[in-house]
Parts: C-alpha cells; structure tokens; sequence
C-alpha cells in the first residue's frame, strides 16, 4: 500500500523565494520544491492527499486544484480521493472544521493506508500527528533537510496512531447518533427553525 503524503501548497510549493524570483503562484510555482517534491513521490512511492486551502472552491477550476498542480509542474500520483474535506463525517452534518489536523485525522480514519507524512508550514496538527509533520516555511518552502525527514517518515507504518484516529472518528459518530436520538431524530437546524419561527 502506498504512503501518503499529505500537502499543502502555500508555504511549501508557493513561497516567498519564488514570488521574489518571478513565480507567483498562479502561472507557476516555486521550481526548487516542486522539483524536490516530484523526486520524493518518485522515490518514495507516495500518493499526494491535497491538505492545503488550495483544494477547495471552485475558483480552483473545474477539476479542482489537483489540475492546476499537475499543470504547475508537479507530476507525482495523487491518492484517488486526493483531498481532505472541511466537515466531519462524523458529526453527520455540514459542521465546519477548520483544524487541518483533525481534517487528516478523518481521511485517515476513512482509508486504509497507515504509513503517512504531513508537510506544511502551520502547525495546526493534533498531537498525536506531530510526530509525523514536517514543518517548512513560507520563505523557501520544501527543502532538502525536510526531503530526508519525509523519506524517512514515509518508510514506516504508524497503525496505532491511525486506528486511534478511527477509534475518535467512530466515538464521535457515536455521540452524534446519541444526539441525534436524544432530540428525537429532528435535526438541529429544524429545531433552530422552529425556535425562530415561534419568536
Ligand atoms: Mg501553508
């Protein structure tokens, strides 16, 4: 199975450097780190997850971002469900989730690779993933000391902290399906609505 790579865009393949050397992110992308990236996926085997902001909204085309970053230059796999979403499967509803880690954590629990890397230059991991990010900065993005540190992390399995992450998705699915039968299987917009109409 492969390892997966789970990466963001600003910070790491659109960088500082690379806006002062002419590349600004839109017609390209900073050489250096793309480069470096496409010789990891084809060392290591990984596929890439898009964790980035960059993965959402329309305005990304119509294939999604996925396209536009192999039109940018970067040539290794993208994992089938190349994305992580911005909602919790387990919550059931649309509730929004802006901690990237937990929106890892729920791909994750949701597929069953368990050998994987986290490059990115915020921090908003969940603990038991710090072992497994790699932070990089907004002036120069992917470099070769982060290079060693994912080939290495990509080499192994981690299956205890991945079922951990299902573990939490299953007990959250749980809670929510005692919610749920606690407020007698209406949805909480439903009661919002009721609430607003009887004011
Ligand atoms: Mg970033």
């Amino acid at each position: 199975m492969s390892p997966i790579l789970f990466l963001d865009v600003d910070g790491v393949l659109n960088t500082h450097d690379g806006w002062a050397a002419g590349h600004d992110g839109h017609d390209s992308l900073d050489p250096g780190p793309v480069a470096r990236l496409n010789a990891l996926c084809h060392r290591t085997g990984c596929r890439i997850v898009v964790s980035s902001s960059w993965r959402g909204g329309p305005y990304r085309g119509p294939k999604g971002c996925r396209a536009i970053l192999r039109r940018l230059g970067v040539t290794g796999p993208f994992h089938r469900d190349w994305r992580t979403r911005d909602w919790r499967p387990a919550d059931g509803w649309g509730w929004e989730c802006k901690v990237r880690g937990k929106q890892i954590a729920d791909w994750l629990a949701a597929h069953p690779a368990t050998a994987y890397a986290i490059v990115d230059d915020d921090s908003d991991m969940l603990p038991e993933q710090m072992p497994r990010y790699v932070k990089t900065h907004f002036k120069d993005g992917l470099q070769d000391v982060h290079i060693e540190r994912l080939i290495a992390l990509l080499a192994f399995d981690a299956p205890a902290v991945v079922e951990r992450h299902r573990q939490e998705l299953r007990d959250g699915a749980a809670a929510a399906k005692a919610a749920w039968d606690r407020r007698g299987g209406v949805p909480v917009n439903a009661r919002f609505a009721a609430r607003v109409r009887a004011k």
